[in-house]
């Protein structure tokens, strides 16, 4: 591991100040959440000195309200934490359960949605989950703060719209409606740790009588940034949730697709597995949105 220095600001003024005094000084700087993507990366990937700015100790990234009408989620935050609150997990069953495939038990003591979106893989198994429950990044700067839907915040295989003096404070969710429910499936080639050759997230509302009244479909690990795919939203607006409407959706994923080939997968087997996933993830939160 490269040479660093390590900071741990308790408060988000101190945070930005260690942020833009470094950079002032000509210094590197990097945001350490839970530190499962950073820590692996210094020691083989991204070797250059820095200093990393631990965000733990912020008030503002570790608070979760649940909102008569907003959720918010710090971006401090472990997944455990977040995978044993029931209310959470009741209200964003599609979110939860993406945080709860990030790696094992051990890295999710550490490991942040936060994190999982700024690191920004192709393959973040979050990142379609939060797409398709219209999250927004709160994001604080020097001056002041700003919001940015996740669906705009990814730019590049690894890269988004964060500046280097910028911190992400945590996500703002609307407040799911009654008859609403979010899923999310991925397929990896074993059982856990590993990351994602497809995956696909499904958020929609159903009305009284079943019909679906809105949806949101986002792919993920089938091209450079998560996509969302309003084709496969409109297939599934005003149907039952049914078998010709899943499998139109389900195309329309495939369609979207613009897979690459490596040693997880092909272009055709991403292709297809899309599909597939959508089709899944949509149905169970078509069940979850009726019961
Ligand atoms: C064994 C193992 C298994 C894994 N399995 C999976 C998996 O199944 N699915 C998956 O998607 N990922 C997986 N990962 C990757 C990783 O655990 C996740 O991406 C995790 O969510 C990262 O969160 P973190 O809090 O540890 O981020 P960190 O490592 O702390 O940060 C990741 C990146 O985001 C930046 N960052 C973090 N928080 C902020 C913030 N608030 N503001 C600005 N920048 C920030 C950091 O500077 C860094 O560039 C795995 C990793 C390991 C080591």
């Amino acid at each position: 591991m490269g040479d660093y220095a390590y900071a741990a600001p308790t408060s988000l003024e101190e945070a930005l100040s260690v942020l833009e005094s470094q950079a002032n000084d000509g210094q590197r700087t990097q945001i350490l959440a839970g530190g499962t993507d950073v820590l692996v990366q210094m020691r083989s990937i991204d070797k250059e000195p820095r200093t990393l700015v631990d965000i733990k100790h912020i008030a503002e990234t570790n608070a979760l309200s649940i909102g008569a009408d907003e959720i918010f989620i710090g971006a401090a935050i472990p997944s455990a934490a977040l995978n044993e609150n029931d209310e959470l997990k009741g209200l964003l069953p599609g979110l939860i359960e993406a945080a709860d495939l990030i790696g094992s038990t051990q890295i999710q003591g550490r490991a942040t949605i936060g994190g999982n979106l700024c690191n920004s893989s192709p393959a973040g198994d979050t990142i379609p989950a939060l797409v398709v429950v219209s999250a927004v990044c709160v994001i604080a700067s020097p001056g002041g703060s700003r919001e940015v839907a996740v669906g705009d915040f990814v730019t590049g295989v690894g890269e988004n719209c964060l500046e280097s003096n910028e911190i992400l404070l945590g996500l703002k969710i609307p407040r799911p409606g009654n008859n609403s429910a979010d899923a999310y499936l991925r397929f990896i080639p074993r059982t856990e740790m590993d990351i994602a050759v497809a995956g696909a997230a499904v958020a929609l509302t159903l009305d009284e009588g079943g019909t679906c009244t809105s949806a949101r479909v986002a792919i993920g690990a089938v091209a450079p940034t998560v996509l969302l795919v309003e084709a496969a939203s409109a297939a599934l607006v005003g149907t039952k949730v049914d078998d010709d409407a899943l499998n139109a959706a389900a195309a329309a994923c495939s369609d979207a697709a613009s897979p690459i080939t490596d040693k997880r997968g092909t272009v055709e087997y991403r292709t297809k597995v899309v599909g597939v996933l959508c089709k899944r993830a949509g149905g169970i939160a078509r069940d979850r949105a009726s019961s």
